[in-house]
């Protein structure tokens, strides 16, 4: 079993931005995020809006945010595990014991960055349609290349759904969006470009069936919202599902090491330690009298979080010094 200093649990920009700084105090840590990619609610709530209050940044996207996250963090090794969900938490004998849904891993000190909870794609609730994931079906597109000259279909009407159509229809031969409404729930300038494609778009519709074809398609089945009995049929190679993320807390809540916690989440004192030693918190995770859950604020809570752990887990060690005496 691999042993860290410093175990960050929840890869969204708060986590993230402890990484960078546990990698800078020159720590063994190792983040670990349950989604495919980093940025937690930025990148699979609002990717595309503009944020107006972190630092040093007059106005940046969140994808942008997330994009300069993921190159701070790279200057120092530090281990990221996407795709692994934390199931358990155990503290014994002075040591952390992680249980995730890939592997084990020991570690000295853990922070949680847990936000509101792990996110997961929301579902599409057609019977059949689960099966067919991984076969044509997808919830995530790690790579738009795979759906060159293939006629895709994207169901779902928000800023993601109609930002991935005009983006894969770059490389796709013919894409449709399905939307149970009329209008899409997207940026303007999205909506724009969606509607100066040659996307088509099918509204307002919801999918009732998908069914594979002989030819190793995909045949969809489209009721018009307000006309059930005006059906739609197309056939395509792969059928993407943008329906947006829902995050549940049941798994955090379920770990065995539970410190201290009000509804709004853990309790920590000033430096984001619990009442369980080694054991910190920050982010919208934790709770603390004048509490706000802001990505600034989150950015603060995380330098505090990594030099109490070192302080706990090494107290001999000094520090922290000044970056800019660092030659990096
Ligand atoms: C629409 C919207 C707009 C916003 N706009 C702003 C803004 O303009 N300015 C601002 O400051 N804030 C804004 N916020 C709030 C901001 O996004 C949050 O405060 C911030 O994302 C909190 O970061 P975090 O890293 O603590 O948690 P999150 O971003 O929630 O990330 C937590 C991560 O932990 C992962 N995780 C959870 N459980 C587990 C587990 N068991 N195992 C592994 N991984 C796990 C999740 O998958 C997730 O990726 C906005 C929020 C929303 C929803």
């Amino acid at each position: 079993m691999q042993e860290y200093d410093i175990a960050i649990i929840g890869g969204g920009p708060v986590g993230m931005f402890a990484a960078f700084y546990a990698g800078l105090r020159d720590t063994k840590a190792v983040l670990i995020e349950s989604m495919a990619t980093l940025g937690g609610q930025v990148s699979a709530l609002y990717p595309e809006k503009h944020i107006f209050d972190v630092a040093g940044f007059p106005n940046i996207k969140g994808r942008d945010l997330v994009e300069q996250l993921t190159q701070q963090m790279a200057k120092f090794p530090i281990e990221v595990l996407t795709h692994t969900t934390v199931s358990d938490v155990v503290k014994q004998d002075e040591r952390f014991i992680i249980t995730t849904n890939q592997s084990m891993i020991v570690a000295k000190s853990i922070i949680v960055a847990t936000g509101k909870g792990a996110f997961e794609p929301r579902k599409m609730q057609i019977e059949g349609v689960e099966p067919l994931v991984g076969h044509g079906v997808h919830y995530f597109v790690p790579n738009p290349e795979q759906f060159r000259n293939h006629d895709i279909a994207i169901a779902g009407g928000g800023d993601s759904a109609v930002d991935m159509a005009v983006m894969l229809n770059e490389v796709a031969n013919q894409t449709t969006i399905i939307h149970r409404r009329e209008q899409f729930r997207a940026m303007e300038q999205s909506v724009k470009a969606l509607n100066a494609s040659d996307i088509d778009q099918a509204t307002p519709r919801r999918v009732v069936q998908v069914m594979p074809t002989v030819s190793q398609k995909l045949e969809i089945t489209l009721a018009h919202v307000k006309n059930p009995d005006d059906i739609q049929t197309i056939v395509v190679d792969d059928l993407i599902i943008n329906y947006g993320f829902i995050s549940e807390n049941k798994t955090v809540l379920g770990w065995q090491a539970q410190p201290e916690s009000v509804m709004q989440g853990m309790i920590v004192n000033q430096e984001m330690a619990t009442n369980i030693p080694g054991y910190f918190v920050i982010g919208d995770a934790n709770y603390y009298d004048g509490k706000n859950d802001l990505i600034a604020i989150g950015f603060g809570e995380a330098p505090a979080a990594i030099n109490a752990a070192i302080r706990f887990f090494d107290p001999h060690r000094g520090g922290p010094g000044h970056s800019s005496a660092m030659s990096l």
